[in-house]
């Protein structure tokens, strides 16, 4: 059963989806939002100024015009049309039509239409943010308009409609204030739906770029730098008393020279990132990590493993690489392999490659491991 605090966000969720549409921009869902609670706000004015006797006929049926626009634009917004273009029409219509015929209609510089400019004028500014032509010019109409509105007042007090009662003057100031604080909470919501949207944006490219820097970019392995870094930190952390707590392999592919040489970059290209793809699932699934150290030179790090372990990593490769051969037969691999972590991974990675050169002298396309007991001989 869904809980309580479930069925009400699902209930908000389809409220916003009805009203914003299926836009994921938070510029977009910020105007939709703002027009119909515009929108709403214009009917509901009309009702209360017609219901309340407040005002003449001529200003309900204009704000009811008005609104039907309003509302209009937003049915044609939630369709996916520009919000920049609706916003600069909206805002001028507002601007040189509601706003003046709330003035003389409700009180002028006594009613409460200055709160209304200001909402309006933040939601342009709010939308116009990135065009500054535009945001001046909005700005220029909302200061203009006003102080021409506060001069006519001044000089021609009696184009001003007072209200009937000190009641009807409650009521709008009531009632306007309420609209400004919903507009209000759309804008700032707007913004702080842009702003985590735009964090969480940043955050995903710059989790990209950190995982780049790590990554080789041909084989998708951890490489040189962040290998040596991550195999380091564990030969740090390695506790130096119990005989087996991880293995170091050293890949190298055999005659691999050749293989360009005889088919080509893009076919050594395909190779290298072929065995790499191999080496990382079996790696992976193991609990270990795998680099890439240069050319075709690969490093493998398995945290805790002994011998068994790695022969059986070694098998599984070796049985992969043979099972699936690419177009010119299978990827031959040398490798070396040193337990016990050093002091340093230069260290260890000394070990594993005197290993990995013993398997090459042998032959290639064999595993030897280093051999602590007797110094310097691999077994
Ligand atoms: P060995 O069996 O002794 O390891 O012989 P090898 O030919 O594999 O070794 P060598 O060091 O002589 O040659 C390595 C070759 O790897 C030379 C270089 O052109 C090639 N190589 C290194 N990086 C890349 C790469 O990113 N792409 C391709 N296609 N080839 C590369
Ligand atoms: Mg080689
Ligand atoms: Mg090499």
């Amino acid at each position: 059963m869904r809980s309580e605090n479930e069925s009400g966000h699902g209930l908000l969720d389809r409220w916003h989806r009805l009203i914003e549409g299926d836009t994921q921009s938070p510029e977009q869902r910020m105007n939709r939002s703002f027009l119909f609670c515009a929108a709403v706000g214009c009917f509901s004015g009309a009702i209360l100024n017609y219901s309340a006797g407040l005002t003449d006929m001529v200003y309900v049926v204009l704000v009811t015009i008005i609104g039907a626009g309003m509302l209009a634009m937003w049915a044609h917004l939630r369709r996916g049309r520009n919000a920049r273009h609706s916003a600069m029409v909206t805002s001028c219509l507002v601007a040189i039509g509601l706003l003046p015929l709330n003035w003389f209609y409700n009180q002028g510089t006594q009613g409460p239409s200055l709160l209304l400019f200001l909402a309006v004028g933040g939601y342009a500014f709010c939308l116009l943010l990135v065009a500054p032509v535009q945001r001046l010019l909005i700005a220029m109409l909302f200061l203009v308009v006003p102080y021409v509105l506060i001069w006519l007042d001044y000089r021609f007090p009696d184009w001003i409609e007072p209200y009937p009662s000190k009641a009807a003057h409650a009521i709008d100031a009531a009632a306007t204030y309420s609209i400004c604080v919903i507009l209000l909470l759309v804008m700032v919501t707007g913004f702080f739906r842009r702003f985590e949207s735009e964090h969480r944006l940043l955050n995903e490219y710059a989790e990209k770029l950190r995982e780049a820097g790590l990554r080789d970019s041909l084989t998708g392995l951890f490489n040189h730098g962040s290998f040596y870094a991550l195999a380091d930190a564990y030969c740090r952390k390695a506790d130096p008393t119990p005989a087996e707590h991880g293995a170091l392999i050293i890949y190298d592919l055999d005659h691999f020279k050749n293989v360009n040489d005889s088919h080509g970059h893009v076919y050594g290209d395909t190779t290298l990132k072929f065995f790499s793809r191999v080496l990382r699932e079996i790696v992976d699934a193991r609990g270990g990590t795998a680099g890439r150290c240069g050319g075709e030179e690969f490093a493998v790090l398995l945290p805790g493993a002994g011998p068994a372990e790695v022969e059986e990593v070694d098998a599984t490769l070796r049985a992969q690489l043979e099972a699936h051969p690419l177009e010119y037969g299978p990827v031959r691999v040398s490798g070396g392999v040193a337990f016990e972590p050093a002091a340093s991974i230069k260290a260890w990675m000394e070990r594993a490659d005197h290993a990995l050169y013993e398997a090459k002298c042998r032959g290639r396309d064999q595993t030897v491991y280093y051999d602590r007991s007797d110094t310097g001989v691999v077994a």
